[in-house]
């Protein structure tokens, strides 16, 4: 079991990696408990929860609103919540999300920690405080910083976990590596098959040193004013295709990360081979790294997008494997590369 203490000011947050479901009784230290989940979890592993009152959602993004936000809450006040109940969201990113901006929100606020159930959700999602809802098809729109006092990742419960959906969390780790990890690059790309075949001990040496890195950005920069930006690698570009194609959010961030490695070098920031290798290491884990969508399109998305600050955006670029800097790109340079060089 590896475990990660996220300092934050005056709040820790306990991330516990290898960390099984039957043992999440205890973290409720005696409070009354309330489980949010979705139909998915609740069909797999419903039988091997606390014994406390269970809200299920259906799964998906359709789920993060605020409609299903106030269904949550009424229930609750129907159930007899109050200021000293504790709640815990078991389930992927939608269900963190959820759980962590009623738990935020409810009462003016009550405590709650989550049982992490996809890659994305322990690596990304469920650490780091932010959490929140859609309004009008805009994404996390309304929301609110606030820690959980733990996140389980139970790394069994990835064996149910769909393979699109593992592949998507993978995404978020390479991302990871490349924001400030340069072994942990090295080892993802060497240990492809033990990691696709989701090998127990990998899976918890995977998910810890991912969940680390987020941790340590989050530590440095909670409100995101400065180095947590740079967790955006990959999702300018990514964001933007997701909206305009539809495409999977794992696959966009892949391009998103192949777009950054392009202009990266066009910049002579990042050294050819370094690329080739990246794009590589996107292949071997069925990521696609070439662009499918007409750039202008995406384009059009992007500079309507809300990240726009000015005449520029800004772009998270590497200066090579494990070696980020936040630049900020002028709109028409970046609507040259885009529809030249891609
Ligand atoms: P998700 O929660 O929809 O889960 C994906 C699918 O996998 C769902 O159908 C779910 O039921 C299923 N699933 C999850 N765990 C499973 C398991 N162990 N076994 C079987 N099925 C399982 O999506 P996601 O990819 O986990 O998260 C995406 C969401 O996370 C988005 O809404 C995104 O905005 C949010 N997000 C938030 C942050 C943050 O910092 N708050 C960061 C990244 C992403
Ligand atoms: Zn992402």
């Amino acid at each position: 079991m590896e475990q990660i203490t996220v300092n934050l000011n005056n709040r820790q947050s306990l991330v516990v990696v290898g960390e099984c479901l039957d043992n999440l009784q205890k973290y409720f230290k005696g409070r009354s408990a309330y489980i949010i989940t979705d139909r998915n979890l609740d069909g797999y592993y419903r039988k091997r929860f606390p014994d406390c009152p269970v809200y299920v959602v259906e799964p998906g993004e359709k789920s993060k609103t605020l409609e299903v936000v106030g269904d949550i809450c009424r229930w609750l006040l129907e159930q007899g919540a109050d200021r000293g109940s504790f709640i815990t969201g078991i389930g992927g990113g939608v269900v963190c999300d959820l759980t962590g901006f009623v738990a935020a929100t409810y009462m003016r606020g009550v405590k709650f920690g989550f049982v992490a159930t996809s890659l994305l959700a322990m690596v990304d999602a469920a650490i780091g405080g932010k959490n929140g809802v859609n309004l009008d098809g805009y994404k996390n729109i309304i929301g609110t910083f606030t820690q959980p006092e733990f996140v389980i990742c139970d790394v069994d419960m990835l064996l149910s976990l769909p393979e699109n959906e593992f592949i998507n969390g993978m995404a978020e780790v390479i991302k990871h590596t490349l924001i400030k990890d340069n072994k942990g690059f090295a080892h993802i790309e060497q240990y492809n098959d033990r990691i696709l075949a989701r090998d127990r001990n990998e899976m918890v040496s995977l998910v810890s040193h991912s969940a680390r890195i987020k941790a340590g950005i989050v530590e440095m920069d909670e409100l995101e004013h400065g180095e947590r930006r740079k967790l955006n690698l990959g999702h300018t570009w990514g964001h933007a295709l997701e909206k305009v194609t539809g495409l999977p959010h794992g696959e966009s961030v892949a391009i998103g990360i192949a777009f950054s490695a392009n202009l990266s070098v066009k910049k002579g920031l990042m050294k050819e081979e370094e690329r080739k290798r990246l794009l590589g290491l996107l292949r071997g884990y069925g990521l696609p790294a070439e662009n499918p969508s007409v750039p202008s399109d995406v384009l059009n998305a992007l500079i309507k997008d809300k990240k726009r600050e000015g005449g520029s955006i800004h772009f998270i670029l590497m200066r090579g494997i494990g070696d980020t800097v936040i630049e900020p790109i002028d709109v028409n340079e970046l609507e040259k590369f885009a529809l030249d060089g891609v």
